[in-house]
């Protein structure tokens, strides 16, 4: 069992005080690797947050460079880096934030030839991409492999959020939800249709919530449920997705 530096149960104690987390949740956050795919306005909340909370490991994947346009909802990238690649900058600011944890960068595109191996060996993915054909991607791998999903999207004013467990018996994958007409849609949505910045914030937080919620094992288990946020009239609504028995991935 690992125990806590000095440092550390400072640096934790708002979170070892809560009953839900304790010195045991806080063991399991240490204990625990997640990989994030895309270090956009999504990956901007929830890579501070998860690096915050402790999460001993976190892999941060994104193939792209900082672009003046993603400032508006991206923080943890700065105008002076405008032109360096994400994955390397993000991996900086979650170890800059915790020195406690383990950053790992890797800038590559993510697809169906190498997503087994730069997902393989987490504990939970956290899909924060920008598109389709990637959510899809993520979502069938980690579906085979048996890895828990929290995939989250925002456009416009609108998020949804979901975790996904999609072998279990009653348990729907994030194709179950979609279904097969978007494996081709790599269209950039934010470009396209714009996002508010607060509300892919928003978005991401939730993510991580979720994210630290099943790590630690906080609350009921909400696998199979989508949590969809309206950014103009601030209303959640929680709908449960069944299960496709003809889902080509997990059906
Ligand atoms: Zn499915």
């Amino acid at each position: 069992m690992n125990t806590f530096s000095d440092d550390e149960l400072d640096r934790y104690a708002r979170h070892i005080v809560l009953p839900q987390v304790g010195g045991v949740g806080q063991r399991k956050l240490k204990a625990a690797s997640v990989a994030i795919i895309g270090a956009g306005g999504i990956g901007s909340a929830s890579i501070p947050a998860l690096a915050g909370a402790g999460i001993g490991k976190l892999t941060i994947i994104d193939d792209g460079e900082v672009e003046r346009s993603n400032l508006q909802r991206q923080p943890i990238f700065r105008d002076d880096r405008i032109g360096q690649p994400k994955a390397k900058l993000a991996a900086e600011f979650a170890q800059a934030l915790n020195p406690h944890i383990e950053a790992i960068a890797i800038q590559q595109r993510l697809d169906s030839s190498n997503v087994a191996e730069l997902i393989g060996g987490h504990d939970l993915i956290l899909d924060g991409s920008d598109n389709f054909a990637t959510r899809l991607t993520v979502s069938d791998c980690a579906t085979r492999v048996h890895i828990p999903l929290v995939s989250a999207a925002a456009v416009q004013f609108q998020g949804q959020i979901g975790l996904y467990r999609g072998w279990e018996a009653d348990k729907p994958c994030y194709r179950c939800f979609v279904g097969d007409a978007f494996d081709s849609d790599d269209c950039d949505t934010c470009a396209e249709q714009g996002v508010l910045g607060a509300l892919s914030a928003t978005v991401g937080s939730f993510g991580a919530l979720m994210t630290i919620r099943a790590i630690v094992g906080i609350g009921e288990d909400v696998a199979g449920s989508l949590y969809l946020f309206d950014g103009t009239e601030l209303e959640w609504r929680k709908i449960r997705l069944p299960k496709n028995p003809g889902c080509t991935t997990c059906g």
